[in-house]
């Protein structure tokens, strides 16, 4: 579903990727992992183009990234991502927000798109504030909202980027629930995340990348079952973490 090939990418002289190279096939859950700076957020923005690369390629469902032929926002609308901070329209209601990219770049009639974004509020378990404005939603409910709008596009694959780390201890198990089912239901899905209960529950398989190399790329059982085994940066970081 996503290849990621021998992908470099530089802003000016510095180095954020180094010939990153790794494959999701459908279906399949990775988490990626490391240290802050790695370039976690760089490598899945260049999955769904958000940020040029300048070598390699990444092939999503079998549409080439790099070529400048291959329609960007097509395909952007294609691979669902959320963000650390939500980025929900303030101006539009929780059902709203959901709708919008529907008609805009789908073509939905208004009442089709609500009547989806009404069922995916529901999903994530927030069709009772569905007349409400994100402003008046917590943040682990703020980012359900965010999923929901990402869902709404029927995306082939979904990118997370750290969805839960600027949320409330208490809240960020409402959002890792909701992932849960996701990945639960066949979806394919790339997660920077540092929740490793979240990882060892659900992933295929976890990155770990370092100075903008991808550093361990393993069966989650392989990574979490002989920690010994790993790179010394990764049983660093693992030592601090878990
Ligand atoms: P991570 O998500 O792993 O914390 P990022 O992908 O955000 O890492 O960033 C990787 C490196 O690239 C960092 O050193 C960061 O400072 C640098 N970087 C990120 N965005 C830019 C940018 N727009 N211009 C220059 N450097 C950037
Ligand atoms: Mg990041």
């Amino acid at each position: 579903m996503i290849s990621i090939q021998h992908v470099s990418k530089w802003y000016g002289d510095f180095q954020v990727l180094t010939d990153c190279t790794t494959d999701v096939k459908k279906g399949e859950v990775v988490v990626v992992c490391g240290p802050s700076g790695s370039g976690k957020s760089t490598l899945i923005k260049t999955v769904n183009a958000l940020e040029p690369f300048q070598k390699g390629d990444i092939i999503v469902d079998g549409i080439s990234v790099g070529d400048p032929k291959t329609n960007l926002p097509k395909l952007r609308s294609r691979v669902g991502m959320v963000f650390q901070h939500f980025e929900l329209f303030p101006h539009l209601s929780i059902t709203e927000n959901p709708a919008i990219a529907q008609i805009k770049v789908l073509g939905r009639s208004r009442d089709e798109a609500m009547a989806k974004g009404l069922k995916l509020l529901e999903r994530v378990g927030l069709k009772a504030h569905a007349d409400k404005f994100p402003g008046q939603l917590s943040g682990g409910q703020q980012q359900r909202v965010a999923i929901a709008r990402a869902l709404a596009m029927d995306p082939i694959a979904m990118l997370f980027d750290e969805p839960t780390s600027a949320l409330d201890p208490e809240m960020v198990n409402e959002v890792l629930d909701v992932m849960v089912e996701l990945a639960q239901e066949g979806m394919t899905m790339m997660c920077v995340t540092h929740e490793m209960g979240f990882a060892r529950r659900v992933a295929n398989r976890v990155i770990f990348m370092d100075r903008g190399c991808i550093v361990e790329d393993c069966a989650t059982e392989e990574f979490f079952g002989n920690i010994n085994a790993r790179s010394e940066r990764a049983r660093q970081f693992l030592s601090k973490i878990l």
